[in-house]
């Protein structure tokens, strides 16, 4: 079964010469100390989580194995090639004082990344140490997923998660570390109140589509996915007139570059760009662009065959 969960970032660490040797084994070029940002990620732990699942102690140590090598990327916006870190050192961390809702003694998987140093790095290493980004998606799947109280396997039995039995909480113990996927950032908003790092999020899309039906919402989920793919199409429309308008002028951006940067900007960005561009393609050519609101209706054909000429 694969399982998605959520992670914390826990910021950046020191480089030591050790460290390094580490490192080096997974680059083609030796690397300096100063070439590599490096940072700590918690991945994963033994908590009952919200689903009401959580992975059996002996699973995390089967799971830190396969997490070293894997590479961990910059949501959708920063997926630029090179724009990835790598876990070069895992270590089980045990926390026996503290008790997980199960009992057991609390302890998480921890690792050890790097990136590069590179110009292209520089925004996101800034985001890391802002603590702007320090949500974590990781992705890896286990053998069996078993029932707490009687040890079955899920769906097999009459025990219910988030039900006690004589005094046995239930929920799903996630076992047997089979393979560790990717993991990547998820941008939060800055200045997260505090406790918020700690909280986990909703499991995307895909849970919360099982949520709202399991609820009784899947009508209402139904209406804000489509209203959700209509802002996407209508954004996407947005930055393609931007990345057009952008490529008149005479001193224009190369095509992809400001593909690539329409891809990261935000509809009031996006509607500024294409109000200056557009100034600019009028006072050039006295052209009337398209996707103006109010009087003007040109259709995409109508513009374009202005080039044509
Ligand atoms: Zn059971």
């Amino acid at each position: 079964m694969n399982v998605t969960k959520q992670a914390v970032c826990d910021g950046h660490t020191e480089v030591e010469e050790q460290e390094l040797e580490q490192i080096n084994r997974f680059s083609r070029a030796k690397l300096s100390a100063q070439q590599v940002y490096t940072f700590t990620v918690r991945l994963c732990d033994n908590e009952v989580d919200r689903d009401g699942e959580r992975f059996a102690p002996e699973t995390l140590e089967g799971l830190a194995e396969l997490f070293v090598g894997k590479s961990g990327i910059f949501d959708h916006q920063w997926s630029a090639a090179g724009q990835t870190a790598r876990i070069y050192r895992t270590q089980v961390v045990d926390e026996p004082g503290t008790l997980t809702r199960a009992g057991d003694g609390y302890r998480y998987v921890k690792a050890w990344a790097y990136m590069l140093r590179t110009k292209g790095n520089e925004e996101l290493i800034a985001q890391l140490e802002g603590g702007i980004l320090r949500e974590v998606s990781v992705g890896c799947a286990v053998e069996r997923t078993v029932c707490s109280v009687c040890g079955a396997r899920v769906g097999s039995c009459e025990h219910r998660k988030g039900e006690t039995y004589g005094g046995k909480l239930c929920f799903t113990s996630l076992e047997g570390a089979a393979d560790a996927f990717e993991w990547s950032f998820v941008a939060v908003p800055a200045q997260p109140k505090a406790g918020v790092m700690k909280s986990k999020r909703a499991h995307g899309t895909r849970s919360l589509k099982t949520l709202a039906e399991r609820e009784g919402f899947d009508e209402e989920y139904r209406q804000l996915e489509k209203q959700a793919a209509l802002g996407r199409s209508y954004l996407d429309a947005l930055r393609r007139e931007v990345v057009r308008l952008a490529g008149l002028g005479e001193q224009s951006v190369e095509h992809a570059v400001m593909e690539r940067i329409a891809k990261k900007l935000e509809e009031d960005e996006l509607l500024e760009l294409k109000r200056v561009y557009s100034a600019r393609a009028q006072k050039q050519f006295g052209l009337v662009t398209q996707l103006d609101h109010g009087v003007r209706s040109e259709t995409v054909e109508d513009t374009d065959g202005a080039f044509l000429i």
